[in-house]
């Protein structure tokens, strides 16, 4: 649990920007947000935030939690409470949640 924790940070944290709404790496452009103007958004990702606004404005954390949870769930193929609770320590530093 923790283990995976860990490797999801260092994977997303440290070698490339990770979303600060959802918590998604940034690998590509592609994978970037996009301001008013057009520009590549650093801090989100395109899922939540396009054209300088949240794709989902009214989100609060719990429910980008309860959003994100089936990913993980499938991807590390983690009972959906363990998939919950390690999206929620995951988002819990995020900039849009603080
Ligand atoms: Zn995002």
């Amino acid at each position: 649990m923790t283990g995976q924790i860990q490797t999801l940070k260092r994977w997303s944290g440290r070698i490339v920007p990770y979303c600060q709404s959802c918590g998604m790496p940034l690998f590509t452009s592609a994978d970037a947000g996009t301001e008013k103007d057009g520009q590549e958004s650093s801090t989100y990702c395109i899922t939540c935030y396009r054209n300088g606004v949240f794709t989902e404005p009214e989100h609060t954390h719990e429910g980008m939690i309860q959003n994100c949870t089936p990913m993980p769930a499938q991807m590390l193929n983690l009972k959906p409470e363990k998939a919950e609770e390690m999206v929620r320590v995951f988002t819990k530093d995020l900039s849009r949640w603080k």
